[in-house]
C-alpha cells in the first residue's frame, strides 16, 4: 500500500507498450460535456518503471489511473484493492481516497450495468452459461455471483482453467466440458461469450442458438466487430442482446466518477463517437 497526496484533476491509462485505446475519447467526451477542466492521457510505462510511477502518481499530476496490460496484477499489489479487484485478481482502476491509493476492477460493473440497461430482467431468466475462463471471464463470473445468480455454468476449451476458476468462486459456479453445451443451452437464461472467438481475425463461436429458450439473453464481450456473428444470430432469433462496446463504455463510468466527482451517463452520442473510431 502506498501513501501520497492527491493533486490535479487529470487521469491516465498506464500500459506498455502504449496501445491504441478508446479511453481518452470516452473521458474527454465526458469532461467536455460537463465543462470539467481536466485531462486523460496515455502513459507508456515499462514494467521496471511501473512501481515508481504508481507510488508517485499524484506527483506525476494524476488523481487516478486506468491500468492495462501488462500491469494489472502488479497494480493489485501496489494499492489497497477492493473486493472486486481481489476476486478478479487484477486492478484496472486506481484512485485516491484521501492519502491512500485504492484500486478496483470496473469490468465487473461494466458488464452488469450494460446488461441492466440492454436487457432489464436478465437476472431472472434462469441459469447463466459463461464461455471462456480467461481474465475477462473472472470479472463476468464475479459480477454474476455478486448479483446472486444461483447457477453459473462455466465452459472453456481448456477445462482445467474452468475448474480452477469455479473452485475459487464457490459452489454456484459449475465447470462444464465444452462438449456438453448442447445439454446446457436449453436451460440457459443468460449466455455470455468471454472467449476471443468472433473477434476479427478469429473463427466465429460456433454454437446452435436454436437450443436457447425464447426469453434468453445473449451477451458478447467482443466488440471488434461491433456485431459479432453470435450477436447477429441471437438477434435473428429475436433474442435480447448486450454487446461488448456497451460493456466497454459502462466500465469507464466508475473511473470518471472516482477521479472527477461526477457520475457520467453512457449516451447514444458517446456510443456513436466510439463506434466511429472502431470502424
Ligand atoms: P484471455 O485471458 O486471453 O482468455 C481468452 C479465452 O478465450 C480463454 O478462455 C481461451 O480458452 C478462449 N479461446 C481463445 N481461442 C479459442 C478458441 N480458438 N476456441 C475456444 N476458446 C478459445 O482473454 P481475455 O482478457 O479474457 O479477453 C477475452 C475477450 O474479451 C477478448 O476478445 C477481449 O477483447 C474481450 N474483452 C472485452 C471487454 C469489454 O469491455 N467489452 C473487457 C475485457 C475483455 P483457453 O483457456 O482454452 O485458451
Amino acid at each position: 500500500m502506498m501513501i501520497a497526496e492527491t493533486t490535479g484533476r487529470a487521469a491516465c491509462l498506464i500500459g506498455w507498450p502504449a496501445a491504441h485505446s478508446r479511453s481518452p475519447l470516452i473521458h474527454h467526451y465526458w469532461l467536455r460535456l460537463h465543462g470539467i477542466t481536466g485531462g486523460y492521457s496515455i502513459e507508456a510505462i515499462p514494467p521496471e518503471g511501473f512501481a515508481e510511477f504508481v507510488m508517485h502518481l499524484s506527483t506525476h499530476g494524476f488523481a487516478g489511473a486506468n491500468v492495462t496490460i501488462p500491469h494489472k496484477e502488479r497494480a493489485l499489489q501496489l494499492t489497497e484493492p477492493d473486493e472486486r479487484a481481489r476476486a478478479v485478481g487484477a486492478a484496472n482502476t486506481l484512485y485516491y481516497d484521501g492519502a491512500v491509493l485504492r484500486s478496483t476492477n470496473t469490468d465487473v460493473e461494466g458488464f452488469i450495468s450494460n446488461l441492466d440497461v440492454a436487457a432489464p430482467g436478465w437476472d431472472r431468466t434462469g441459469d447463466a452459461l459463461v464461455l471462456g475462463a480467461g481474465g475477462a471471464s473472472r470479472a463476468v463470473v464475479f459480477g454474476l455471483v455478486e448479483r446472486g445468480i444461483p447457477r453459473i455454468h462455466l465452459a472453456n476449451r481448456t477445462m482445467e482453467r474452468a475448474r480452477v476458476l469455479a473452485d475459487q468462486f464457490g459452489a454456484r459456479v459449475i465447470p462444464a466440458a465444452w462438449n456438453t453445451l448442447g445439454e446446457l443451452l436449453p436451460r440457459t437464461g443468460l449466455l455470455v461469450n468471454t472467449t476471443s472467438l468472433g473477434m476479427n481475425g478469429q473463427p466465429p463461436l460456433d454454437i446452435d442458438l436454436a437450443l436457447l429458450p425464447r426469453d434468453a439473453v445473449v451477451a458478447d464481450l467482443v466488440y471488434v466487430p461491433l456485431e459479432t456473428p453470435l450477436l447477429s444470430a441471437a438477434r435473428a432469433r429475436g433474442l435480447r442482446t448486450a454487446d461488448g462496446l456497451g460493456m466497454l463504455l459502462h466500465q469507464a463510468v466508475r473511473g470518471f466518477e472516482l477521479w472527477f466527482g461526477l457520475r457520467p451517463a453512457v449516451t447514444q452520442e458517446l456510443r456513436a463517437l466510439v463506434e466511429a473510431d472502431l470502424l
